[in-house]
């Protein structure tokens, strides 16, 4: 059967066809299309990507339905008393699916808006020019590929019986038993709407301490605290197989220590993939890592300058507002006369583990290898926060600056505690402007708050850590 081919007039039917309606690709097409430009783009599942239907938003609205479990038990100290209390998570689900429609809808009138077709099915790439969708050919004069990442599942005997973040938003009930495998943003993070939820939960982490690139003393305050709230937290550990036991029996683990253990439900958060393979690419001659990633130059241009890449099937940074300042970058760079790069350095990121992290900028252990080793001071506070004077909850507030000896720049701001990411965006904007210790001293702390002793750090510690 021979393709239709979309012809109309010009040399090219579009001048950017985007492959992939995630984060990236949505604002780039938008962009484009606000600027003139005659926009297409493909995606075969709801508008929005990852981070709407299947990451952040969902995660962030499960995060806040666990949350209430704390709050329950911290109102006694503030003399409430709570009656009987439960929690449906199809009900939870319902209506995160309903939020979440909401949303697929915005997408696709902010690209309705901005002229932008959209073209439904899974688009593959025939040439450097060329994209087709469920057997429709489309040229472009350029085709820009935000394909996301999708989760990495080891390959492990049994491993067909593991779930990972793709299911976890759809599933029916959710067991007693949860055993969560993998120490980065979303094992631990898991591994506290489950708890918080009022699940058994375990997990298991291969090396000596989780979320490795986080500061030490976070990641360690992190640890503590998560079982402080009751997740069985093991580091150094790894599943060797995984054993269906019966119809409605669970699953025993092997572990690499030679132990065993059952659960009722296994998850994998053992990282991403970006999702570059079979869609044509290496045949159109674009060069991909490693790892799959898609190799761009500064202006995200691959080895076959008609074909762009954004997002997470870069490879680089994960994360949504990252792919949505490529995005704009493409799209200014394309069709804006303003050639753009992203700009990489003082990135903030949040981990909504419970209590949640907020960071920017380097931990200690780099902050010393950035700086000349014993350049850096480390100032570090760590306290009750107040609601858990009459709460009576045990949990610590950490916060961390790093500062250079020599210029008195803040290097690293990091948190541990409520709110985190909420102060640390604020924080975020001072060390991108270069901030100095002394201006973060100049300015007055908002009182009674956590976030001032951002500003009341005084003594540096003494020790230097190991390296
Ligand atoms: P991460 O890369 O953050 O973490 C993966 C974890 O799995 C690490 O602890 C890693 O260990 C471990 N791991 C890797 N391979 C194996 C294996 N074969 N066996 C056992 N453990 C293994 O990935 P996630 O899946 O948690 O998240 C993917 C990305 O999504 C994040 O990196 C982040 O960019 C993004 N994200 C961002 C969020 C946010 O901004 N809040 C939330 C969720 C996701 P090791 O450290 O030893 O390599």
């Amino acid at each position: 059967m021979s393709c239709p081919v979309m012809t109309t007039g010009k040399r090219f039917d579009y001048d950017l066809f985007t492959i992939g309606a995630g984060s990236g690709g949505v604002r780039a097409a938008r962009m484009s299309g606000s600027y003139g430009a005659r926009v297409a783009i493909a995606e075969y599942s709801d508008l929005g990507g990852t981070c709407v239907n299947l990451g952040c938003v969902p995660k962030k609205l499960f995060v806040y339905a666990s949350s209430f479990a704390a709050d329950f038990a911290d109102a006694r100290g503030f003399g409430w008393s709570l009656g009987e209390r439960g929690h449906s998570w199809a009900q939870l689900v319902a209506r995160k699916d309903h939020e979440i429609s909401r949303l697929n809808g915005i997408y696709e009138r902010l690209l309705h808006n901005a002229g932008v077709d959209v073209v439904k099915g899974r688009a593959c790439v025939i040439d450097p020019h060329t994209v087709e969708v469920d057997g429709a050919r489309y040229t472009a004069e350029h085709i820009l590929v935000a394909t996301g990442s999708w989760p990495r599942m080891p390959g492990i005997a049994g491993a067909e019986h593991a779930i990972t973040s793709n299911d976890i938003f759809h599933l029916p009930t959710l067991p007693k038993r949860i055993t969560i495998v993998g120490g980065g943003y979303i094992g631990v993070e898991f591994a506290g709407i489950f708890q918080g939820l009022g699940r058994q939960v375990t997990q298991l982490y291969r090396g000596p301490l989780f979320l490795r690139g986080f500061d030490d003393d976070i990641r360690a305050a992190l640890a503590r605290e998560m079982r402080r709230r009751g997740v069985d937290l093991r580091m150094n550990i790894n599943v060797e197989s995984i054993t269906k036991l019966g119809d409605d029996g669970g699953y025993r683990l092997a572990l690499t220590d030679g132990s065993a253990h059952e659960t009722d439900l296994v998850m994998y958060a053992t990282g991403r993939t970006p999702r570059s393979r079979g869609i044509g690419l290496e045949e159109a001659g674009v060069t991909l890592g490693e790892r799959g990633e898609i190799v761009v130059d500064e202006h995200f241009r691959s080895s076959t300058p008609s074909i762009l890449a954004v997002g997470d099937v870069l490879g680089r940074v994960a994360l949504t507002p990252v792919a949505i300042r490529e995005g704009m970058a493409v799209a200014n760079t394309l069709f804006n006369n303003k050639p753009t790069t992203v700009d990489y350095e003082y990135i903030p990121t949040g981990v909504f583990s419970q209590p949640p992290i907020g960071t920017v900028g380097y931990s200690e252990h780099d902050a010393h290898a950035k700086a000349a080793r014993g350049r850096v001071d480390c100032y570090v506070s760590e306290f009750r926060a107040m609601k858990n004077t009459l709460s009576g909850r045990e949990e610590r507030t950490l916060m961390k600056l790093l500062v250079c000896r020599d210029t008195d720049k803040v290097l690293g701001a990091h948190m541990l505690g409520p709110d985190a990411p909420e102060i640390i965006q604020g924080l975020a904007i001072a060390l991108k402007s270069g901030a100095t210790k002394a201006q973060f001293d100049a300015t007055i702390g908002l009182h009674p708050s956590a976030a001032e002793e951002f500003v009341t750090m005084r003594q540096p510690r003494a020790e230097v850590p190991a390296m």
